[in-house]
């Protein structure tokens, strides 16, 4: 089994491209194979509601590079995203997520919400809405169980391209988060234009509730915004039973973090909380 366990992330092997110009040839060379070669692994994080429901997953992309080993997207993809090349993984992880999920339900599970996390380019990009909708179409999923995750900064690189995609991805049914809220520099002005339903409370808030009185005050904040802008709120990187109560308490819909599970394969994700929750074992 790959570390999933985040620990030990920092200890994996440091791609230490410099900015030299053969180096970035040859990574966006070896990222082009990594995606022919099917090196890029997609892990599913499980976010669960106040009753402790399964509500769905995140996606999260991982590189088992074939010298550099098992690779976390901090070390590769600000790359990807210089070299152009974020469009690419980010519609890999896509579609094998929708593949993967449609196989799920084939085997008569129910999976929940997909999460899938997409960086700015795309949205400025007019394939992105036909690419999207291709892979709807090729697997038959409904777009209602899709869920957009774009960061502030993402949007804000420009706000007015971005609104009108957002729009129209929504217009198919899928759902927009706004990730990593509050540590972007959107102003609270465009959180009433943007098209979205959801917003996902950034880990660095959560993690030193209820020791740091800041965090504390910043994340029920952050709760009563979402709640009477009338979207829904999650709370990302929740690690403790109090981190948990806390958030619920406040009136925060979903929880993901290290409390339920840190993101997982594929196969664990069906172990774990498929098969037992929904599996044709139980009934
Ligand atoms: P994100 O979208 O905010 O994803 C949540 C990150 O927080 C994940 O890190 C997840 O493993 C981590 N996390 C969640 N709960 C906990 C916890 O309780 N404790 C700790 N220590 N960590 C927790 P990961 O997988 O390393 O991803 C980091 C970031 O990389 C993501 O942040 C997202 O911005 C980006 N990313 C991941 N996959 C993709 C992808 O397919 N496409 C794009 N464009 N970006 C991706
Ligand atoms: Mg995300
Ligand atoms: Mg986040
Ligand atoms: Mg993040």
């Amino acid at each position: 089994q790959s570390k999933n366990d985040g620990k030990d992330r920092f200890n994996f092997y440091n791609i230490d491209y410099n900015k030299k110009a053969e180096d970035y040839l040859s990574l966006k060379q070896e990222i082009m194979q990594g995606l022919k070669n099917k090196e890029f692994e997609i892990y599913f994080q499980p976010q669960f509601d106040k009753f402790e429901y399964l509500y769905g997953s995140e996606v999260l992309v991982r590189w088992n590079h074939p010298d550099k080993g098992f690779l976390y997207p901090e070390k590769f993809i600000p790359y990807a995203i210089e070299l152009g090349l974020i469009d690419k993984i980010d519609l890999y992880v896509f579609e094998e997520a929708v593949k993967t999920y449609k196989h799920w339900y084939e085997k008569g599970y129910n999976p929940g919400v997909l999460s899938w996390n997409v960086t700015m380019c795309q949205l400025q990009k007019n394939d992105f809405f036909s690419e999207i909708k291709e892979i709807i179409n090729k697997y038959k999923i409904n777009p209602g169980i899709l869920n957009l995750e774009i960061t502030e900064e993402s949007i804000m690189k420009n706000p007015q391209i971005s609104i009108k995609m957002l729009n129209l991805i929504k217009e198919l049914g899928i759902s927009i988060s706004v990730d990593d809220f509050g540590t972007g520099y959107s102003s609270l002005a465009y959180l009433k234009k943007l098209p979205i339903d959801k917003i996902k409370i950034d880990q660095s808030f959560i993690s030193d509730i209820p020791y740091n009185r800041d965090d504390v005050i910043i994340t029920k904040a952050i709760i009563n915004l979402g709640k009477n802008l009338d979207l829904k709120v999650v709370a990302e990187g929740v690690k403790t039973k109090i981190q948990r109560q806390f958030v619920i308490d406040k009136g925060c819909d979903f929880i993901q973090g290290e409390y339920y599970s840190m993101p997982i394969d594929k196969n664990h994700f069906e172990e774990k909380y498929l098969k037992v929750i929904y599996g044709s074992e139980q009934i």
